[in-house]
C-alpha cells in the first residue's frame, strides 16, 4: 500500500505487527532501548495464536552455531526472567533429556559436541542412568540419553505478557483486538500502517504476524515461501505415584513429553515428522481423534504407566515453517524501515526473545552480540540457506 499518513495521528517511532512472543520481544527490546513510541498490534489477544498454544520446551539441543547461540541466551534469559524478561515467567528447570537411538547414534554424538563447543554443560547418560533419572520411562531402543540439566520449560502466555506489561513504562504501548490492515510507503520508505482503527504514522515497521506475516509482505509486494503445519499437543493426568520426570524428546519413537502444572503430562508428535498442511485462517483448534491416537501411540510405548491414565483432551495450532525450517529475520532490502521476524516453526518460542533483543539492536543501528544476519530474509536467493544435523524437514 502506498498513500499519505492521516494528519493529526499520533506518531509511532515504530509499530510491530503482531503480538505473539516474536512481535512482544521485538517490542519490549525496542522499547527497553529507549526507541519512543512503539505501538504493538495484535488482532486478537497476546499470545493467542501460536506461542499460547507451544509446548514452550527450553532446550539448547540445536546444531547450528548461531541457533545455539541463541539458544543459550535464551536459557540465561529465562534462568534471570525477572531481570532480563521483565517478571517471573514460569521457568521450571527440570532438565531435558534427549533419547538417542541406534538409527540418531551420529546425530546425538555431534549435538553434546557442539553443545560442549559452546560452553553448555550436557551430559552423557547410560541408559541405567536414565532409568534412574526417569523411573517411568520404558527405554527400549535407547543407546543412550543426553541430559541438559539446566533446560525446562516455560508458561508461554505469561512469558509474552510480561514482556509487554515490563515495557510500557519505557514506551510500549499494546493495543490489543486491533489489526493491521496495510503499511502505507513514500517511495520504498515506510511512513505508517494502516489500522481498523485509522493509520499510525512511523518510519519503522517490524512484521511479527505469524502465520499471516506472507499476507502482510503481500501489501508491499514481497513473497515469502511459507508452509503452515497444523500441530497438537494432548493433556494426560500424571498418576499421583509418577515420580520425577524431566522434558524428554524422543526422536526414535517421534514424541516428546514434560510435566504440565502439577497434575498432568502435556505430550506431542516429535521431529523428525512430516508437515500436516494447513490453511491459518482454517485451522481446527481441536485434538481430533486419530491425531489423538497418533500421539498416544509413542507416548504410551514409552511410558506404559499413562496408558491407564485419564485424557484430559489437548488442542491443535499452527506452526509456521520457512524453506530451511530457521526463521525470517531483519531489514527487508530496498524497504527502508520494514523488518521481517517471523517462522518460528517448532522452536520460536525460546528463540523469540534472544531474537527479539538481536533485532532491535539491528533497528537502532547497532550491532547486536549475535549475529542474526544468517536470518535476513535475502538467505534463500542467495544460496545460504541454514541446515542443521538432523536432516531434511527438521527443527534444529
Ligand atoms: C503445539 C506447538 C508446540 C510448540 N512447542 C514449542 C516448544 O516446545 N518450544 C519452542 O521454542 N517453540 C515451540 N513451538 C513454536 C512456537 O510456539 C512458535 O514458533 C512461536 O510461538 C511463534 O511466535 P510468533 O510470535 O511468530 O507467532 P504467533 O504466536 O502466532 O503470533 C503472531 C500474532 O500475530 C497476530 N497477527 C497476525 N496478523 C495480524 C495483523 N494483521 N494485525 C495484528 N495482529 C496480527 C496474530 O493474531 C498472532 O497473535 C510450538 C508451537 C506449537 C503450535
Amino acid at each position: 500500500m502506498s498513500g499519505a499518513t492521516t494528519p493529526g495521528s499520533k506518531t509511532a517511532d515504530a509499530v510491530v505487527i503482531g503480538g505473539g512472543i516474536m512481535g512482544a520481544s521485538a517490542a519490549h527490546f525496542l522499547a527497553k532501548k529507549g526507541f519512543g513510541r512503539v505501538v504493538l498490534l495484535e488482532k486478537g489477544r497476546l499470545a493467542g495464536v501460536s506461542t499460547g498454544h507451544s509446548a514452550a520446551i527450553i532446550r539448547t539441543y540445536y546444531s547450528n552455531p548461531i541457533t545455539l547461540e541463541l539458544a543459550k541466551r535464551a536459557l540465561h534469559m529465562f534462568e534471570n526472567d525477572r531481570d532480563l524478561l521483565g517478571g517471573d515467567c514460569g521457568f521450571r528447570a527440570i532438565g531435558f533429556l534427549l533419547l538417542i537411538g541406534e538409527r540418531l547414534r551420529a546425530a546425538g554424538e555431534h549435538i553434546l559436541e557442539s553443545e560442549r563447543r559452546h560452553g553448555l554443560h550436557v551430559e552423557r547418560l547410560t541408559v541405567d542412568e536414565v532409568a534412574d533419572l526417569a523411573p517411568p520411562l520404558s527405554l527400549d531402543g535407547v543407546s543412550y540419553g543426553i541430559l541438559e540439566p539446566r533446560s525446562g520449560y516455560a508458561d508461554p502466555t505469561r512469558t509474552t505478557e510480561n514482556l509487554v506489561a515490563a515495557a510500557r513504562p519505557w514506551g510500549l504501548e499494546p493495543r490489543a483486538g486491533v489489526a493491521a490492515t496495510g503499511v502505507h510507503l513514500h517511495g520504498n520508505r515506510v511512513v505508517g500502517v494502516e489500522t481498523d482503527e485509522g493509520t499510525i504514522p512511523t518510519n519503522v515497521v517490524v512484521s511479527a504476524a505469524g502465520p499471516w506475516a506472507g499476507r502482510v509482505g503481500s501489501w508491499l509486494g514481497l513473497k515469502y515461501s511459507l508452509r503452515w503445519s497444523r500441530e497438537s499437543d494432548l493433556f494426560v493426568e500424571r498418576p499421583s505415584d509418577f515420580g520425577a520426570l524431566p522434558v524428554v524428546s524422543d526422536p526414535g519413537l517421534r514424541c516428546y513429553l514434560r510435566p504440565y502444572r502439577d497434575d498432568r503430562i502435556i505430550a506431542g508428535l516429535g521431529a523428525p515428522k512430516d508437515i500436516e498442511p494447513v490453511d491459518p485462517d482454517e485451522c481446527d483448534p481441536a485434538l481430533d481423534p486419530q491425531m489423538r491416537e497418533r500421539i498416544e501411540r509413542p507416548l504410551f510405548e514409552r511410558i506404559p504407566a499413562l496408558s491407564r491414565a485419564r485424557h484430559l483432551g489437548g488442542y491443535a495450532s499452527l506452526y509456521t515453517i520457512t524453506d530451511d525450517w530457521h526463521p525470517i529475520v531483519g531489514p527487508e532490502p530496498g524497504l527502508e524501515g520494514y523488518y521481517a521476524f517471523f517462522g518460528g516453526s517448532g522452536h520460536g518460542f525460546k528463540l523469540g526473545p534472544p531474537i527479539g533483543e538481536a533485532l532491535a539492536d539491528v533497528i537502532c543501528g547497532e550491532a547486536p552480540t549475535i549475529d542474526i544476519s544468517p536470518f535476513r530474509p535475502g538467505r534463500f536467493i542467495d544460496g545460504e540457506p541454514l541446515a542443521s544435523s538432523w536432516g531434511e524437514g527438521n527443527r534444529g
